[in-house]
């Protein structure tokens, strides 16, 4: 069987709409008063946003949902169907420790919870019958005070092994303070930790190039490829990847259509920056919402060939921030 590495995916849109669903029937939860049945919940939850903030909405409400105690339940869920139905052998799961800490509580409290939540997550990422490995990235968020980002990087670095990254995620704003998320990720970098950031997912307004020192990875940036190639080829000298996420940008209301990609792949090639080939939040998508179909998807609209396809998965392997070994495409 061969099997295969996604580097961006959200724990909180990782999950199919029908284990969500029969979450909130077990927990009589009253969003189902909108939803009698399972057919309106699915299209409301997998249907195209006109943009990334509407997009984050109800990203927030499956945050919430993914309390410390129901983290196994889905913990093991996205394994199972990771493994079984889209043979990945290495996943690297992101996610914002703070949104998922009890709300109730005040800052204080819910900043010592963190670390909860990372244990947790870690205990129940290892399935013994879904022999998947796993590794964590945690994100700041760009809604979240400095404080409060800080204190999820101390949490990542003291967790550094089943967590290996941090990434910074969130809706595009707050661009004025572009240095302090630089400074985190450098620190981040320091202590070990390899680095990604949403970037250049809606627009080329939030790549600021001095980002590109401290980042190993970048979540999307496909608007550098789009808007501005002449930044590839720092990103090649870097050796900075591209975690591109086809079907995302169609959801987020990026891109009207996947040819629009072939750009994206056809730049980087020549430039030599190296793009792994990621699902983002697949749940989020119509089905089939897997890695697979995301390749399936690329080379159906021509945008990349099976040669390349080829490449782009051993890709995946290589640019794993917690990925020992060989690539086993
Ligand atoms: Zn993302």
């Amino acid at each position: 069987m061969t099997l295969y590495a996604d580097l961006h995916r959200h724990l909180g849109g990782a999950l199919h709409p029908r284990i969500i669903y029969k979450f909130l029937q077990r927990r009589d939860h009253q969003v189902l008063s909108y939803f009698p049945d399972y057919d309106g919940f699915y299209n409301w939850f997998t249907r195209p946003c006109r943009t990334l903030e509407e997009f984050v909405k109800i990203h927030s409400l499956v945050e919430e949902l993914q309390s410390l105690e129901h983290l196994p339940y889905f913990c093991l869920r996205l394994c199972r169907g990771a493994y079984t139905f889209e043979n990945l052998g290495y996943l690297e799961l992101r996610y914002n420790p703070f949104f998922r800490t009890d709300h109730k509580q005040s800052n204080d409290k819910r900043v010592g919870q963190m670390n909860e939540i990372v244990e947790v997550i870690s205990a129940n990422l290892r399935p013994s019958e879904y022999p998947i490995t796993v590794k964590q990235i945690l994100c700041f968020d760009r809604r979240l005070p400095t404080e409060l980002n800080e204190a999820i990087l101390k949490v990542a670095q003291d967790n550094i092994g089943p967590v290996v990254g941090v990434d910074l995620a969130g809706p595009e704003i707050n661009t004025e303070k572009t240095e302090d998320w630089i400074r985190l990720m450098a620190k981040a970098r320091a202590s070990g930790l390899k680095t990604t950031c949403h970037l250049g997912e809606t627009s080329i307004d939030n790549v600021d190039p001095r980002y590109f020192p401290t980042l190993d990875r970048i979540g999307h940036g496909i608007h550098i490829p789009l808007s501005r190639p002449e930044m590839l080829k720092e990103l090649a000298k870097r050796q900075i990847t591209l975690e591109v996420c086809p079907t995302s940008y169609r959801q987020t209301g990026v891109l009207k259509d996947f040819a629009q990609l072939k750009s994206v792949f056809a730049r980087c090639k020549e430039a030599g920056v190296a793009i792994a080939i990621c699902t983002d939040n697949p749940g989020r998508n119509p089905a089939p919402c897997t890695l697979p179909g995301e390749y399936e998807r690329l080379i159906d609209h021509d945008v990349i060939d099976f040669h390349q396809l080829k490449e782009l998965q051993a890709e995946a392997f290589r640019s794993a921030f917690g990925f020992v070994g060989a690539a086993r495409v």
